[in-house]
């Protein structure tokens, strides 16, 4: 294999064939020795006119080392059960090994199908009403299904993320993420995603069951016997193996561990703000004033040490918009997506301070739920405040200036904002530190700073505040 680099102008999608030739050029080759090349990597250059770098790998006729990306399925009706917990990307993704692997996967999920799961979203703005079991983090293909679908590790840790992606791609998703530097599937295509998986699912003899809420789990009481798991409705379900895969939205999952005295350890998670500038902004700065129209909505990644803590983004969506992703009446968390195009007027990011144990006071007595039970209490804290879904909301400037704002710009959010004070809401070692940070990115990018950039309260969903130790 030979890797190589090739420069396109941005509006130019290379065809195959015009990949082979330059593969051969590379390779030294006649084309008709080239057995295939793909593009591993495509990265948007755009210091001087925006370009795009493609990192091309070719492979002779004789070279071994091609892998192609083959998945068997098998037949897993009489094979025997495994049982999974939670339908979101972990999952969907355990039942997918399980069907190569030759298990049956018994999937439950408390959640419903993505299709009656819409209706719920959408109540979320139109009647002030969140189903606990059916939201933005709970149903088919869980936090994954309504969200940017952005596939940017590239961790070799727990195996070949290629084969993840490829796997998406048979299920719907769109080939470039193949290639690109950033990949992403988007809200509008993930539906389609997460369906075929359970079709594919079905088709090879696994179970999948929606309205389906686990709510104990009895351990085998000897070795090699069955755990029992337990459903809200009474129905029980029995196997040798149980996959857990509920997510980090799932507290009621942690507080039965907790209850049960099972392993669990407390963990730092990020808390802060969600933070919207047009888009048009963020492309002008990233762009250096060349953005034209057909150019990707550009992205930003900002990172800043203050006062001995991250102050990071987190989950940028370009073109995206802002969702009401909480799973409980009583309060309010944003998070964002956005489609394939990316082509929305907004810019959205988390912007979010990390929060370690020490740093929560008054909550000891939840023990090792103790910092699950502050982010609790700041998301409804939140909904207090405002007194509806929609997001406390606060220009960057006054928030910095430590002033409740007088208007607020228009933002992607359909529950609305309310100006509140939320260098105020949130926990002053927060505040303080985005009030800092927001000064040194604007250093970084410079107008990220700005009287157009809204900050909504809270993003606090970034990662678990529990962490379930593997055995
Ligand atoms: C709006 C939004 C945008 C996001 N954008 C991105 C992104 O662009 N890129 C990215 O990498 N990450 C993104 N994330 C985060 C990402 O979605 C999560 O990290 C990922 O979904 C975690 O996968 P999971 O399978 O572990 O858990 P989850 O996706 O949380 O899935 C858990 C599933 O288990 C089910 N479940 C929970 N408890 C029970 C129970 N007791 N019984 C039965 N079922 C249960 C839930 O209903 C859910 O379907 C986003 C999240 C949100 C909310």
């Amino acid at each position: 294999m030979k890797e190589f680099e090739a420069v396109f102008d941005i509006m130019h999608q290379p065809s195959h064939q015009e990949l082979i030739s330059l593969a051969a050029t590379a390779c030294g080759l006649p084309a008709s020795k080239v057995r295939e090349c793909h593009i591993i990597r495509r990265s948007l250059d755009a210091r001087k006119k925006p370009i795009y770098r493609y990192r091309v790998a070719a492979y002779s006729t004789d070279d071994e080392s091609y892998k192609e990306y083959h998945f068997d399925y098998k037949n897993v009706s009489e094979a025997p059960e495994v049982i999974v917990i939670g339908g979101g990307p972990a999952g969907m993704f355990a039942s997918l090994e399980l069907l190569q692997k030759g298990m049956k996967p018994v999937l439950l999920e408390r959640g419903k199908d993505v299709h009656s799961r819409k209706v719920d979203i959408s109540a979320i703005v139109r009647l002030s009403k969140v189903n606990e079991e059916s939201n933005y983090c709970f149903g088919e293909g869980g936090a994954g299904t309504f969200s940017d679908g952005k596939l940017y590790t590239r961790s070799t840790k727990r195996g070949d993320v290629f084969e993840v992606l490829h796997q998406f791609v048979k299920f719907g998703a769109q080939e470039s993420i193949l290639t690109d530097a950033h990949p992403h599937i988007g809200s509008d295509v993930l539906p389609t995603v997460v369906e075929n998986i359970r079709k594919c699912i079905l088709y090879h003899g696994g179970e999948y069951y929606f309205g389906t809420k686990v709510v104990d789990l009895v351990e085998p009481s000897l070795a090699g016997s069955h755990w029992k798991v337990l459903c809200s409705d009474g129905r029980v379900f029995t196997a040798k193996n149980v996959i857990l895969a509920t997510g980090h939205s799932a507290r009621d999952i942690y507080e039965l561990f907790a209850a049960k005295s099972w392993a669990l350890e407390a963990k730092g998670f990020a808390l802060g703000v969600r933070a919207e500038h047009p888009q048009s902004l963020i492309n002008n700065i990233q762009y250096g004033g060349r953005w034209q129209q057909g150019f990707p909505s550009a992205e930003y990644s900002l990172v800043q040490q203050v006062d001995g803590r991250g102050v990071f983004s987190f989950c940028m969506c370009p073109g995206g918009v802002l969702v009401p992703s909480t799973t409980q009446q009583d309060s309010v968390v944003l998070n964002g997506m956005s489609p394939s195009s990316r082509s929305g007027k907004w810019a959205n990011s988390g912007i979010v301070c990390s929060v370690e144990p020490e740093d929560v006071q008054g909550f000891e007595k939840y023990g090792v739920l103790a910092l699950l039970e502050f982010q609790r209490s700041i998301e409804m804290q939140m909904y207090s405040a405002s007194g509806s879904f929609a997001a406390p909301a606060q220009r960057m400037m006054d928030f910095c200036r430590g002033k409740e704002s007088q208007s607020l710009p228009k933002c992607s959010y359909a529950p609305g904002t309310i100006s509140l004070p939320l260098h105020e809401l949130l926990p002053a070692f927060v505040a303080d530190r985005l009030r800092k940070a927001f000064a040194l990115f604007d250093k970084k990018m410079h107008g990220y700073y700005s009287q157009d950039a809204l900050l909504l309260g809270v993003e606090s969903r970034t990662s678990s505040a529990v962490r379930i130790p593997r055995a």
